[in-house]
């Protein structure tokens, strides 16, 4: 037998699953079938107001939409963010929905001009990524006759402790070394540009609350070194994100109010008054309130292992598979929908419906008995699901997805 996560402490401790008061069978049927993903929105408000409510009054919070681009996920949650943060053309489009393009900016490597001039067009801050795409987001401002507003992606010269995904202090596609950044800062000033600042991301999936103390510092300490030794002021310095939430066994997850506190008093200390400190977001806000749902089509056994087959799979929910970011495969908290709160009397493997052994949405878990027919729970698909598994492998159809509990304007 192996461990699973904790479940999201909003459905712990029931007998049955219920999302937003009903089972998991009431949202199937309205959604129509199975495989589907079901988003809780109270629980992405709840997140921000808990953020909102830790962080000091001065640090604007932004959502970064790859976590979760669904429309109505945007048009949810814009109201309660300050700005988005998009890492593609499509998702700046996406964006520019919902929010005005002086609150967006758009990172990522390897955009095409195409995408440059989406976002020197709409006015979107662009977070250069090297040099060469500087020069090219130039070129296109003054061909359009438009002044580009320009941030610098800095490769900080430091990496989050214990992140999951390690973005910094060493060689990287993404951002600009550090030693390299107050030269090009002085370089699009005198080309006229409106220079915006920084965004400065050390890593993904942080748990612990001193690491991202320590990298929120350090990060505040970059940006006004950067900026002293340009000779200019960062009107806007977005510190990252990475905050985690708890995937596996033994995983607690970040005291927030630990880091608002010590993220003010590094303001006090060192942050400069003139500019606009922004943390950015997503797995943090929309992790927990997705619940994947799926339907066992078979029940077998294969030496002593008792597997159930079900509906859905890795091309819809990759990350619970173990193969997106992660080095070990470890179990997501899985449940059976109607009968969570049993005793667990048997050890299951729950594998999906593609022909690859590395369809295992859960490995030797204890479970409750279930039998064909039977709903199985994936809890944390609320971010990096959907839109971060590879759908078209294998030809099975899409998953549906559902919003409930949202604001009374998106319903
Ligand atoms: C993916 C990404 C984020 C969001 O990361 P989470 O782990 O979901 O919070 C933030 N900023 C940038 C630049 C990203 O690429």
């Amino acid at each position: 037998m192996k461990p699973m996560g904790p479940i999201p402490p909003e459905f712990a401790g029931a007998d049955a699953l219920t999302i937003a008061g009903h089972d998991a069978e009431h949202w199937i049927a309205q959604a129509g079938d199975t495989p589907l993903f079901v988003y809780d929105f109270a629980i992405v408000a709840a997140r921000v107001a808990r953020l909102r409510a830790a962080m000091p009054d001065r640090l604007h919070l932004h959502y970064a939409i790859k976590a979760n681009p669904h429309p109505v996920m945007l048009a949810a949650i814009a109201p309660l963010v300050d700005g988005l943060d998009v890492a593609s053309g499509g998702e700046l489009e996406k964006a520019l929905v919902v929010k005005p393009a002086g609150v967006v900016s758009f990172a990522g490597p390897g955009k095409r001009d195409d995408e440059l001039e989406l976002a020197v067009r709409s006015g979107a801050t662009l977070n250069l990524e090297s040099e060469g795409e500087a020069a090219r987001a130039l070129a296109i401002g003054d061909a359009l006759g438009i002044t580009p507003r320009l941030a610098i992606r800095v490769n900080p010269d430091f990496d989050l402790k214990g992140s999951g995904m390690k973005m910094g202090g060493r060689a990287s596609p993404f951002g600009i070394d550090a030693e390299r950044v107050p030269a090009l800062v002085r370089a699009l000033v005198s080309a006229g540009a409106d220079w915006r600042g920084f965004h400065i991301y050390a890593g993904s999936q942080a748990l612990s609350a001193a690491a991202i103390i320590d990298t929120q510092a350090a990060t505040v300490a970059l940006a006004r070194r950067l900026a002293d030794e340009a000779g200019a002021r960062a009107a806007h310095v977005n510190l990252g994100g990475g905050f985690g939430i708890p995937y596996f066994s033994g995983d607690q997850p970040v005291d927030v109010e630990a880091v608002g506190a010590a993220l003010g008093e590094c303001f006090e200390r060192d942050g400069d008054p003139d500019t606009q400190y922004a943390i950015e977001l997503g797995r943090w806000l929309a992790g927990e309130c997705g619940v994947y749902l799926t339907r066992i089509v078979d029940r077998k056994q294969s030496q002593g292992e008792t597997f159930l087959i079900v509906d859905g799979g890795l091309h819809h929910q990759l990350a619970a598979s173990g193969n997106f970011g992660t080095v070990v495969r470890r179990n997501y908290p899985v449940v059976i929908a109607r009968r969570m709160g049993a005793e667990e009397t048997e050890t299951v493997s729950v594998v999906g419906s593609l022909c690859t052994p590395l369809d295992r949405l859960a490995d030797r878990v204890a479970l409750p008995h279930a039998d064909v027919g039977d709903v199985v729970a994936i809890f944390l698909a609320g971010a990096y699901g959907f839109t971060a598994s590879p759908s078209l492998f294998l030809g099975h159809p899409s998953a549906r997805e559902r919003f409930v509990n949202l604001p009374d304007a998106e319903r």
